[in-house]
């Protein structure tokens, strides 16, 4: 298909309520620079039912416009819909690139609507660029178990497609909602719809940990040593309003639940404070955190690699340093 614009499609993808899911947000930070050295318009994409709250936040967060379709099919995600909408969409407006949070259910619809475009689709990226001339995005991926980054372009076929990790960039500033609304009146009847949703069971995940919008993140490693061990890195957390995050070593272990684990195949995330005990910093995990701002590691071993990240280090054992750094909050806090 050729592109008939130069315009950057960002899906915003809903929640049952219509509000927007924060990746779509987040995905309109990087949609911002590369829409202005490409000389197109940043679109935000929106499909679902009721997403009047998730239209306004597009513009607030920047898009210079929005294009919607709303129904009741689209109130629970389901690849035929979703899919149908968005061929639809792109054949209509000829859009350069389109962005997909890789969620759920945006790994699902990305790989199905880009087979449908025959073009190609970049997974689970986690850095974006766009070279000027030629409009090619560069997107850049983890490849091979997470031991190099590649970066992948597309420059035969458009749109290019690609999903990128929610965490990976910031929402961009709130401003004032300058946003061109188009509403697109596109349904698909039921009998097109060849999956039906009969229940939405939420999984009894216990504790829902909040990661990606953390500001302050404790994780615990091998180093924590069992289930137990994570009890002062869960103090420490709690005093400075933050969460507790984990390595793939201790979550594998079974001491802490999967929803904690940082890294390519866990979480990415970006706090401020991001506290590695008992880390090594294998570049799974690293891939997963190295945008935190300040990285503060705690490691026995003086040669861990987690060290060459870390703006500041501390080489000692962690029963003894994080209990040492509660403390001497609390004194502070008093
Ligand atoms: C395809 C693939 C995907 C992966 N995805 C992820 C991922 O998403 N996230 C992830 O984390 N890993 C991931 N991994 C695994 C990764 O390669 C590492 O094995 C893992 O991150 C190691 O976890 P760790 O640092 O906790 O353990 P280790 O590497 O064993 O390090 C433990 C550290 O604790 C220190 N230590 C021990 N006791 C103490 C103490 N008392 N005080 C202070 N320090 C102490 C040690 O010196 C050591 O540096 C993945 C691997 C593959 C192949």
């Amino acid at each position: 298909m050729e592109a008939k614009t130069k315009d950057l499609w960002v899906f915003i993808e809903t929640n049952e309520d219509g509000t927007p899911m924060r990746v779509g947000l987040e995905l309109l930070n990087p949609g911002r620079m590369m829409a202005d050295k490409q000389g197109g318009k940043l679109v935000g994409i929106v499909v679902g039912n009721n997403v009047a709250p998730t239209v306004e936040q597009a513009g607030i967060y920047g898009a210079d416009q929005v294009i919607y379709v709303e129904g009741p099919e689209y109130q629970h995600y389901t690849t035929d819909a979703y899919t149908k909408a968005l061929y639809y969409l792109v054949e209509k407006y000829g859009p350069t690139t389109v962005m997909i949070g890789a969620t759920n259910n945006g790994r699902d619809l990305g790989p199905r609507l880009s087979s449908r475009l025959q073009t190609g689709l970049t997974a689970d990226c986690t850095s974006l660029d766009i070279d000027e001339e030629t409009g090619n995005v560069a997107w850049t991926r983890p490849a091979f178990g997470g031991n190099l980054m590649a970066t992948i372009m597309c420059p035969d076929h458009r749109p290019q497609c690609g999903t990128v990790r929610p965490g990976v960039f910031k929402k961009p500033a709130e401003g004032e909602n300058k946003a061109e609304v188009i509403k697109e009146e596109f349904h698909v009847a039921p009998e097109d719809i060849r999956t039906t949703l009969i229940e939405v069971v939420k999984e009894a995940a216990g504790e829902l940990v909040d990661l990606e919008g953390a500001d302050i993140i404790v994780a615990g490693g091998r180093g924590v040593g069992g289930p137990e061990g994570f009890a002062p890195l869960k103090e420490l957390a709690d005093l400075l309003g933050g969460v507790v995050g984990a390595s793939r070593a201790a979550v594998d272990a079974g001491w802490i639940p999967h929803a904690h684990q940082v890294g390519q195949t866990g979480k990415t995330v970006g706090p401020k404070i991001y506290v590695a005990a008992g880390i090594s910093g294998a570049i799974q995990h690293v891939a997963g955190m190295s945008s935190s701002k300040y990285i503060i590691a705690i490691n026995k071993d003086e040669d861990a690699s987690i060290f060459n990240i870390s703006d500041y280090g501390v080489v000692g054992d962690l029963f003894e340093v994080v209990p040492a750094l509660t403390a001497e909050i609390k004194k502070l806090k008093a």
